[in-house]
């Protein structure tokens, strides 16, 4: 057994690797472009980054990878990436052969953050962990008991692709040309990801376009506003609050988690603690709500640190 475990975050435009040892300390990291469009330049990239770690702890020791999308329980196959060269691939077994060794963990994303965080971060009291990723896209994982809740369909914890709960009749009608990669309308995601918000200003401005894929302004530049007392934007940001609130509010009224742990660029803004808590009570039945809401402790790191945590979960470290 390994004293060490690797874990390795492929995003969309950067592959990180690090070394973690049994205590959660972070003994090596290194960050590389990932190569877009080309499987094997991905098999590649992932072996370099192992082989580096590898040397540099003396040691072969298993490996959780973070991926987009999940693998099939059918057929093995990566599906539902964003990062497309990897649907349809056998990534764990052309891994294993790329790098001799045969303890490789495959995991989505976000259900990576959500581990990290629950085994050593913000949300490590907590026995049910429900961490979202509000990003360009959301995301969402649950963990019971340091284990993810990966679910008979790898479906738990997803609820970007649920309709928001709630429309008022106004919402339903301003955002019925918004369409979701999904195929369906009202989801989730396309409101209380940082994407949502762009979307929301945008429309205010009426430089709405349903199938522009980037919006006049940026998230960050519409909570700059706000900062600048810019009345347009407070909008915006109470109305993104409150969609936010009542699709956490769904959730908690469901699985009533412990701790809810957000992360992703819209998690760095300080106001969503303040305003949150109370916005979702006013959606909770009964009316009691009294779970942290809180920010990842590992911020952009939490991915790699959740893959890397993958070997312990799975007994194999
Ligand atoms: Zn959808």
């Amino acid at each position: 057994m390994s004293k060490f475990s690797l874990g390795v975050d492929l995003g969309g435009t950067k592959t990180e690797i690090i070394a973690l040892d049994d205590k959660g300390n972070e003994c090596f990291r290194k960050r590389v472009s990932t190569v877009k469009g080309s499987y094997a330049d991905t098999i590649k990239t992932i072996s370099g980054l192992v082989n580096d770690a590898q040397k540099h702890i003396n040691c072969q020791c298993p490996i959780g990878i973070a991926i987009p999308g999940t693998v099939s329980n059918k057929t093995n196959v990566i599906k539902n990436a964003n990062s497309f060269w990897l649907n349809g691939h056998d990534l764990k077994a052309d891994l294993s052969a790329a790098v001799n060794n045969d303890a490789i963990f495959l995991e989505n994303d976000a259900n990576c953050f959500a581990l990290s965080e629950a085994v050593d971060g913000a949300g490590k009291d907590g026995s049910l962990v429900w961490g979202l990723i509000l990003g360009t896209g959301s995301g969402s994982g649950l963990v019971h008991d340091k284990k993810i809740w990966r679910g008979r369909n790898l479906l738990g914890g997803e609820w970007g692709h649920n309709p928001l709960p709630w429309l008022s009749e106004a919402e339903m009608q301003d955002w019925a040309d918004v369409k979701c990669f999904c195929g369906k309308k009202n989801c989730t995601e396309t409101f209380v990801s940082g994407t949502g918000l762009e979307r929301e200003y945008a429309k205010r401005i009426n430089q709405f376009d349903p199938d522009a894929l980037v919006y006049p302004f940026s998230s960050l530049q519409i909570i700059e506003k706000m900062h600048a007392h810019d009345e347009l934007a407070s909008e915006c940001f109470k109305d993104y609050v409150s969609r936010l609130a009542r699709a956490i509010a769904n959730y908690v009224n469901f699985l009533d988690p412990d701790v809810i742990v957000l992360g992703g660029g819209m998690s760095n803004i300080d106001e969503i603690y303040d305003l949150l808590p109370n916005e979702v009570s006013k959606y909770i039945f009964g009316g009691e709500f009294d779970t942290p809401i809180v920010k990842a402790q590992f911020g952009g790191s939490s991915g790699v640190r959740g893959a890397a945590w993958l070997p312990d979960m799975h007994n194999a470290m």
